[in-house]
């Protein structure tokens, strides 16, 4: 059966240093277990014409789109502060979808085989992990917050050996585009970096048109991806979201939430919150990720030094003054965000103390952080708890007074900036396991369903709110899953 989407391939029309054509590796027998029905309906592909086999081919990459111009793409990255050539080294890029509204997006396999940029690596994916970011990104995009997304999830009928053998399956993943802050890292430091104003161009052209006359595109490039980021991360601090592994191949230059390895939610406030593995020295912790923002922003201002001016000296006193803006808008904007979980639309200066007193308080008793202020959001607070205490009540009267007479505005801002579901991990790893041990997929479904409407605070589902004592101790996520 011949099958067209919308798919356009301007990524293309750049310098080949930059991808691979390359076909995904044809798999076993590929069976379809998830399809984004809705987001397929904005992407514009009709899928309800064909059957489960057809949609099992095209989902795994045994079938190709008609109009499907499959690629690898190149780009290197900084990972945990060294500097490595990587590459999609399991993913392919199929092309570009326009929607019928006239969005562009990148519709990507994961998990679809070797490429020449997979190193040691299998070039596959294991069907939890596969899950696991659809669920997450899902709830990401109904918390609200920039991410790619997840079309479909296929298993391959092939093992995968990880440290015990699993199920092989392959993501479809949906995203703005696939530019990374490592995608420039390797246009200026591989091939005499002579791609750069290449790859620049394309990126202004295609996620920041605005700048094209600006009178320092580079910079202005530069300032504008700073701040995509840095509302990014605004919003993972806001939902307590630890993404995990915040090398600079994983943060992308439209600003979305990408590359859901050892990304978990943070249960009991503590900015040194850290599940990932590998993260033995708590890098990318919950409360470092503005910091390690800056840090990943420095090697993007850094990568862009030859295009924003032909004087390196002249280069570096430029992109120094904006990125040194960077901590400020930081404190400012983070107190904003966290100004409104509280219901206050104008934060002073002075609120700052009575956000860290609470933080403090939270910290000090392991108060759940989305918990927490879902009870200051419903105004009421479990019998018996830590939140009868003298001290709490303390801060709650000085709260009160805070927000008096704004009552009403308060109340909305609470309700639309604190969630009452986030995918707890404890439940996560349930559905997860269900899925991949009995193939049931019944728990998966229950929780994603909660999770796409995240901050309606409906009675009849407390047991996807409720954590029970010590959830987290030794709770471990991985990488390269
Ligand atoms: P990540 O930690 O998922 O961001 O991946 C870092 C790099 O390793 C990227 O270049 C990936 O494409 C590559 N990679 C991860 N897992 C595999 C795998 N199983 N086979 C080949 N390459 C992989
Ligand atoms: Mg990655």
């Amino acid at each position: 059966m011949e099958i067209t989407w919308n798919l356009e391939h301007t990524y293309q029309q750049l310098p080949e240093a930059l991808f691979s054509p390359i076909h995904p590796i044809p798999v076993k027998a590929p069976q379809l277990v998830l399809l984004n029905h809705s987001l397929a309906e904005e992407l514009g592909i009709a899928l309800e014409k064909y059957d489960a086999e057809t949609l099992g081919a095209l989902f795994s990459g045994n079938q190709i789109p008609n109009d499907g111009q499959p690629l690898a793409q190149a780009y290197a990255g900084h990972q945990f502060g060294q500097f490595t050539m990587l590459g999609d080294g399991r993913a392919i890029l199929l092309g570009e979808q326009i929607t019928p509204k006239g969005e562009r997006y990148d519709i990507q396999l994961k998990g679809s085989g070797r490429t020449p940029y997979s190193r040691g690596g299998d070039g596959r994916a294991h069907f939890s992990a596969m899950l696991r970011e659809y669920l997450i990104s899902e709830a990401m995009h109904f918390l609200g917050i920039p991410t790619s997304r997840s079309l479909a999830v296929v298993i391959t009928g092939e093992p995968v050996y990880r440290e015990k053998v699993r199920h092989g399956a392959i993501l479809t993943r949906v995203a703005s585009s696939h530019i990374r802050v490592g995608t420039f890292e390797y246009a200026r430091n591989f091939h005499e970096g002579k791609y750069l104003k290449d790859l620049l161009q394309y990126s202004i052209a295609r996620h920041y048109p605005e700048l094209d006359e600006a009178e320092n595109p580079a910079l202005a490039f530069f300032e504008a991806v700073m701040d995509k980021q840095l509302q990014l991360i605004l919003q993972w601090m806001r939902v307590g979201f630890i993404h995990g592994v915040m090398n600079t191949d994983n943060m992308s230059i439209p600003g979305e939430t990408i590359d859901y390895g050892p990304c978990a939610f943070m249960n009991a406030y503590d900015p040194m919150t850290v599940f990932s593995s590998i993260d033995t020295q708590g890098r990318y912790a919950y409360g470092n990720q503005p910091f390690i923002a800056h840090w990943n922003l420095g090697c993007l201002g850094s990568a862009l030094l030859p295009e924003i001016a032909s004087n390196t000296e002249e280069a570096v006193k430029l992109a120094k003054a904006s990125i040194n803006e960077f901590p400020k808008a930081h404190e400012n904007q983070w107190l904003e965000m966290m100004g409104k979980k509280l219901g206050i639309a104008e934060v002073k200066a002075s609120d700052k103390a009575l956000v860290d007193d609470l933080l403090h308080w939270m910290k000090n008793n392991k108060a759940d952080f989305t918990n927490t202020f879902l009870y200051l959001r419903r105004n009421a607070f479990p019998q018996d708890s830590i939140y009868q205490e003298t001290d709490f009540k303390a801060w709650l009267q000085l709260w009160q007074e805070r927000i008096s007479g704004t009552r009403s505005k308060a109340q909305e801002l609470m309700d639309q900036n604190n969630p009452a579901f986030i995918p707890r991990n404890h439940l996560v790893e349930e559905a997860l396991e269900a899925a991949s041990n009995e193939g049931n997929m019944q728990p998966f479904q229950e929780l994603l369903a909660v999770l796409q409407d995240p901050y309606s605070d409906k009675p009849g589902f407390e047991k996807f709110q409720e954590v029970p004592v010590e959830v987290d101790k030794g709770y471990q996520t991985f990488c390269g899953t």
